[in-house]
C-alpha cells in the first residue's frame, strides 16, 4: 500500500475545508489493513477512516494518516420469491447503490435517494430520509476490528440502531472498520410517500401509482430543490440532529409556539430542527463565509474560504440563541474531526 505526504483533501470533504492529511493511504483491498494495522509508525499517530467526507467537519489539518475506503463490488449473496440479499462493499457510492436497485426493480432504498457518502458509512449514523432509515432495509455488516485483526459479522440488533445513531457511534465508536453491508431489498416493493411533501410532488408529475423508480425520482427533484449541492456550495447536509424530547416538554412548546413542527418518535417527539433555527432568525444568515442556508436553516454552508472554526463559531450561536428561545438543546450530526 502507497502512503503519500501531506494530501490534500478539499475535494475529499463535501464542506470543501481546505486542509491537508499529514499521511493519506487508499484502502483498495481487505489485506490492506492488517499491513498498516501491524506498522508501528502508523499506529503510533491518530488516524481517520474516510468514506465521502460528507458527514464530517476538519477543524483544521489533519495531523495522522487518513485511510481512504475504496473497496469496490456488489453481489446477490442469497434471494427467495419476495427478498434479494445485497452484499455491498464499503467504499461503493451510496447514491449508485440506490439507483441500481430501483434499476433491478428492487425496492426498500429508494426514499434515501441522492444521500451523499458510501454505503460502508450508511450504518453509522443509519441514515435516514422521506419517512425511511436504513435499518429498515439492513441485513447485516462485516467490520474489521482494529484491536483483534478480526472480521465481526454484526446483524441488525447488534448494531442496536436508533435515529441517526448506532453502536458504531457509541461503544463501537473508532472501534472497527466497516468493510461491507448485507442489505435486504423487496421484489414487491411497498411504495412509502407519506413524509415530506413526496405524494404532493408525484401528484405534480402526474404519478397516480407511482413504482420505486417514480419514488426516487420525486426524492432527487425535491431534495435538489431544497439542499445545497455540494460540488458547488460547501455543506454536509443537516448540521444539528433533530432533537427529541419528552412528550411533555412537546406539548409545552406547542402551547407557546403553535407552529412547531414535530413527528412522533419513539421515546418521545422529534423536533424539526430547521424550524427552531428557521424561527430564531438564522436562515439565510452569512457571517464572512460561513452561513445558514436559505433554503433549508438546518444545513450550515462553506461559501468558499470558510474555516472549520468559523463554521463551529456559527454553530454554536445558533444552538445557544435556540437553547435561549425553546430550551432545547441542538446536537450536531456531522462528526467534529
Ligand atoms: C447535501 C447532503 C445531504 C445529506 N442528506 C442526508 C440525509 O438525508 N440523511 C442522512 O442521514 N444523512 C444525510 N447527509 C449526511 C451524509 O451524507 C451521511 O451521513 C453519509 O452516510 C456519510 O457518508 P460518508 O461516506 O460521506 O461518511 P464520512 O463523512 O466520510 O464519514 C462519517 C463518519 O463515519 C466514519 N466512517 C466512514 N466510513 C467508515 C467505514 N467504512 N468504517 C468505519 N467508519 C467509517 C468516519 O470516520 C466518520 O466518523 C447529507 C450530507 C450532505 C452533504
Amino acid at each position: 500500500m502507497f502512503i503519500q505526504e501531506s494530501y490534500p483533501l478539499k475535494h475529499l470533504n463535501t464542506f470543501g475545508m481546505d486542509v491537508t492529511a499529514r499521511y493519506y493511504a487508499g484502502i483498495t483491498s481487505r489485506g490492506d489493513l492488517p499491513d498498516i494495522f501491524n506498522d508501528p509508525d502508523f499506529r503510533a499517530k491518530p488516524h481517520l477512516v474516510l468514506g465521502g467526507g460528507s458527514n464530517l467537519l476538519f477543524r483544521d489539518d489533519y495531523n495522522g494518516t487518513v485511510l481512504h475506503m475504496g473497496l469496490r463490488g456488489k453481489k446477490v449473496v442469497a434471494e427467495d420469491q419476495k427478498n434479494v440479499f445485497l452484499e455491498v462493499a464499503a467504499g461503493e457510492p451510496w447514491d449508485e447503490l440506490v439507483a441500481f436497485c430501483v434499476d433491478n426493480g428492487w425496492g426498500g432504498l429508494e426514499n434515501l435517494s441522492l444521500i451523499p457518502g458510501q454505503a460502508g458509512s450508511s450504518p453509522i449514523q443509519n441514515i435516514g430520509a422521506y419517512g425511511v432509515e436504513l435499518r429498515d432495509h439492513f441485513y447485516s455488516l462485516e467490520a474489521w476490528c482494529k484491536e483483534s485483526g478480526r472480521i465481526r459479522t454484526f446483524n441488525r440488533s447488534a448494531c442496536r440502531f436508533a435515529y441517526r445513531n448506532s453502536f458504531f457511534k457509541q461503544e463501537g465508536k473508532n472501534k472497527y472498520i466497516i468493510l461491507s453491508v448485507t442489505f435486504n431489498l423487496d421484489k414487491n416493493p411497498v411504495i412509502r410517500t407519506d413524509y415530506g411533501g413526496l405524494q404532493k410532488e408525484l401528484e405534480s408529475m402526474g404519478c397516480s401509482s407511482p413504482d420505486i423508480a417514480d419514488v426516487r425520482a420525486a426524492v432527487c427533484r425535491i431534495r435538489e430543490s431544497k439542499l445545497p449541492d455540494p460540488e458547488i456550495t460547501g455543506n454536509a447536509g443537516s448540521f444539528f440532529k433533530n432533537p427529541v424530547v419528552p412528550e411533555h416538554t412537546y406539548r409545552r412548546l406547542k402551547e407557546a409556539h403553535p407552529g412547531i413542527v414535530a413527528f412522533p418518535e419513539n421515546s418521545g417527539m422529534k423536533l424539526a430542527a430547521g424550524w427552531l433555527i428557521d424561527q430564531a432568525g438564522w436562515k439565510g444568515y452569512r457571517a464572512g463565509d460561513a452561513g445558514v442556508h436559505s433554503k433549508q436553516a438546518l444545513v450550515l454552508i462553506n461559501h468558499g474560504n470558510a474555516t472549520g472554526t468559523d463554521i463551529l463559531n456559527l454553530a454554536g450561536r445558533i444552538r445557544d440563541s435556540v437553547k435561549e428561545r425553546f430550551g432545547v438543546m441542538l446536537e450536531p450530526e456531522v462528526n467534529i474531526v
